[in-house]
């Protein structure tokens, strides 16, 4: 019970955007490849570097865009050169800091459908998290399930991967580490969060069905580089050191994503259950 208060509280500081431990720095590393982890604290987010411009995958509170700006430059790479701005979900520890680093870099904001009239308004129409606000963000493209995101030869593959929020989106994509290929997986949440309601939900109709497809998605992905909006969802602080330490598969965790994605279906079914009582 107190792990779970504990954990809504941290939830709600992240949420609101207050100060909180998610926004303390954190080294940023070649996770394999051309990508990197340019987040803070347990928020993540990542560049992938390319020839012809760059990628990132979230921005975090705005707060913490800065510390990714000083992750981007020590890593070599010029934030000018990032030509797209994507996103897990439209939470505001994964996306309240979308306008200035759009400001920044001048790249364009693609959102999945569901998730892109919060981001451009800056929170507005969020289920549950009503009163979280942040600088609205316009919206270059709106992406459907299974868009392709190119730049050079790179494919990013956009997989909605609705419930936790209606345009939750997963990226995967083959990664090319030498002469070796790994698929990548970033997840863009399965929680449920505490106060999520499954059960007659008026705000959020689909919200069960939407759980149930996220699962029926996550399951049918071929994973071997596990990775997720959050470092705790694929272990970031139980790998990073193996990283440090030389060991450059340290990301590489199938069966780690396998056993990941059955545990939150677990927690999804035993909320469904409770709440249809
Ligand atoms: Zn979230």
């Amino acid at each position: 019970m107190f792990n779970a208060i504990v954990q809504s509280m941290l939830l709600s500081t992240a949420l609101l955007g207050q100060q909180g431990p998610f926004q303390e720095p954190f080294p940023a590393h070649r996770v394999m490849g051309n990508l990197f982890y340019v987040g803070s604290k347990d928020i993540a987010v990542f560049l992938v570097a390319t020839e012809r411009g760059h990628v990132l995958i979230n921005s975090g509170f705005e707060t913490t865009v800065p510390l990714t700006a000083l992750s981007v430059r020590k890593l070599g790479f010029k934030m000018t050169d990032v030509k797209y701005i994507l996103a897990s979900h439209a939470h505001s520890d994964h996306v309240a800091g979308h306008a200035l680093l759009k400001k920044i870099t001048g790249a364009k904001v693609l959102v999945m459908e569901g998730d892109d009239k919060v981001i451009a308004s800056g929170g507005k129409g969020q289920y549950l998290y009503t009163k979280s606000r942040w600088k609205p963000c316009k919206v270059d493209k709106v992406l459907k399930d299974k868009d392709v995101v190119k730049i050079g030869s790179l494919k990013l593959i956009a997989r909605k991967t609705p419930g936790h929020t209606p345009g939750c989106t997963t990226w995967t994509w083959p990664l090319k580490a030498g002469t070796k290929t790994h698929n990548v997986v970033i997840i863009g949440s399965p929680n449920v969060n505490p106060g999520y309601q499954l059960v007659n939900n008026k705000a959020y109709p689909k919200i069960a069905k939407d759980f149930a497809q996220t699962f029926k998605v996550l399951k049918g992905l071929k994973c071997e580089l596990f990775l997720g909006a959050h470092g705790a969802y694929y272990g970031l602080d139980a790998k990073f050191p193996n990283l440090k330490k030389g060991k450059k598969n340290a990301f590489i965790d199938a069966a780690g994503y396998k056993k990941y994605v059955l545990f939150k279906e677990m927690a999804y079914l035993k909320t469904l259950k409770l709440q249809s009582r």
